[in-house]
């Protein structure tokens, strides 16, 4: 079955065919680093980390690179406000960016380019424009880009052009341009930016936004490549603009297929930095919020469907996660020699998760096929006793399948002094038939995450996933 994808520019979902056989080429928007970014933010990030494992799975050397602004209006006020320059203001910012990837268990991106390293390829890139006569100087010297040029304006984002408002300076807050629709590609230098300016050929500023990912884009990836993702915000402008920027530029197709994701929501409204109305990763696991399952709720839900959050979205992940991970603890330890007899529910379900997946990452499809695949290895389980040969083909199916959700390992982890005294405790008190004692210490482990099983081999614990 061919792979899949809805692709914003046609509006249709279109077999996946890449430039260069068996490679594929994307570039997702990344962070502005001028705050922590929110689970809104990650929502995004962990859409495109299921799409960069997939293509993986389905055998493609994927080359992805994400930008990182670190320069723009909100850094430049910001950063000033707090006396610092950009690079010390938006520092811990970045850090703490990569940070979080770990912890939501992101497979890292090949390039990570910042816009403040890559100004001569964006000043390169304005050049061209202006030669070509679709770039323009405003009397400040800043320059624009001129829509009226570019025929194919609105091609990506739908837009009858000429029905967007023509020439109404007034209402404009960048009078400086010809026509209220032309965007900004550099902007001259002004008094509130104090220290941020570069001095180029094209003069003392800095870039706009749009022309960052246009130049570091193709920079990486040439000038048409694969793949383009980002969440639906990013449809109009930023990446209407890019390909206007890119395509006038270069006179080449820019991006075969652009992929958006819908927006994580709260009551009803895009989660976001301005709407104030937004988690951070790190209030969630102050929460005692294991990370796997917030992985787990913005996985599983349609990457082109609106993701309401909830906390109890939060407490289902953690227990689909824990019912995952106990059914691949149950396959580990002695099973009896013999021939293989699960071939066929293995391989039923496997090719049931990729079928889905292949149709437009259909991700409630994929994950109905792993659940699927567990109640009949637990039915046949049932009636037959598993040889080793089956507990290891159900194993090795469940890691093709986690290579892409990445949520079955559970991270190394280790008691606290406190928790391993009170695990002593309950079982002297066990020996010494002090139930009530017991009890309560088992209570007091599990207002701690730790839950404990007593089970003919001795106590087992494992940590409660979700909210503690
Ligand atoms: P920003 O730092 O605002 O430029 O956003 C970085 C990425 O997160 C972009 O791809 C945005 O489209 C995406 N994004 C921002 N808010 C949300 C949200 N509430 N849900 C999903 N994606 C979002
Ligand atoms: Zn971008």
């Amino acid at each position: 079955m061919p792979t899949c994808f809805y692709n914003t520019l046609t509006r249709k979902k279109e077999e996946f065919k890449p430039i260069k056989s068996g490679a594929v080429g994307m570039y997702t928007c990344g962070p502005t680093v001028y705050n922590f970014a929110h689970i809104g933010n990650f929502r995004a990030y962990i859409f495109e980390d299921l799409l960069r494992r997939y293509l993986k799975f389905k055998g493609y050397d994927v080359t992805q690179v994400m930008n990182i602004t670190d320069v723009d209006d909100k850094i430049i006020r910001d950063s000033n406000k707090a006396k610092n320059s950009i690079a010390e203001y938006t520092k811990p910012y970045r850090d703490a960016f990569f940070e979080d990837l770990d912890t939501l268990r992101i497979e890292r991106a090949e390039y990570y380019p910042a816009a403040t390293d890559h100004i001569p390829e964006m000043v390169q890139l304005v050049q061209a424009l202006l030669e070509k006569g679709i770039g323009y100087r405003s009397d400040d010297g800043s320059v624009y880009f001129k829509v009226s040029a570019y025929p194919d304006y609105g091609k990506l984002a739908h837009l009858n052009i000429d029905e967007m408002r023509r020439g109404s300076r007034v209402q404009s807050d960048e009078y400086e341009k010809e026509e209220i629709r032309d965007f900004a590609l550099w902007k001259s230098w002004k008094e509130a930016d104090g220290e941020v300016y570069w001095e180029t050929e094209i003069g003392k500023g800095r870039p706009g936004w749009h022309i960052e990912c246009s130049a570091m884009s193709t920079k990486y990836l040439g000038n048409h490549f694969d793949i383009h993702t980002g969440g639906v915000d990013n449809i109009f402008p930023h990446h209407e603009n890019e390909i206007a920027q890119s395509e006038a530029a270069t006179g080449e197709k820019f991006v075969n297929y652009w992929l958006h994701c819908e927006h994580l929501m709260v009551e009803g409204d895009k989660m976001s930095k301005s709407a104030g109305n937004f988690y951070r990763l790190r209030e969630l696991l102050d929460k005692g919020i294991d990370p796997s399952a917030i992985r787990y709720t913005l996985l599983s839900t349609h990457y082109r469907q609106k993701l309401n959050f909830t906390f109890d979205k939060l407490e289902a992940a953690g227990k689909s996660i824990t019912r995952l991970r106990d059914f691949k603890k149950s396959l580990s330890g002695e099973f009896k020699e013999g021939q293989l007899q699960v071939n066929d529910i293995t391989e039923k379900y496997l090719a049931e998760f990729e079928a889905a997946l292949d149709d437009d990452l259909n991700i409630s499809g994929a994950l109905g096929a792993v659940f699927s695949l567990m109640h009949e290895i637990n039915a046949f389980r049932q009636g037959t006793e598993l040889c080793s040969e089956d507990a290891r083909a159900v194993l090795k199916t469940l890691e093709k399948i986690d290579s892409i959700l990445n949520v079955l390992t559970e991270k190394e982890d280790k008691l606290s002094d406190e928790e391993t005294q009170l695990i002593k405790a309950r079982a002297t008190a066990r020996k010494e038939r002090n139930w009530a004692e017991a009890d309560r210490i088992r209570d007091q482990l599990l207002n701690l995450g730790i839950i404990l099983e007593d089970t003919p081999q001795g106590t087992v614990w494992k940590r409660k996933i979700g909210i503690k």
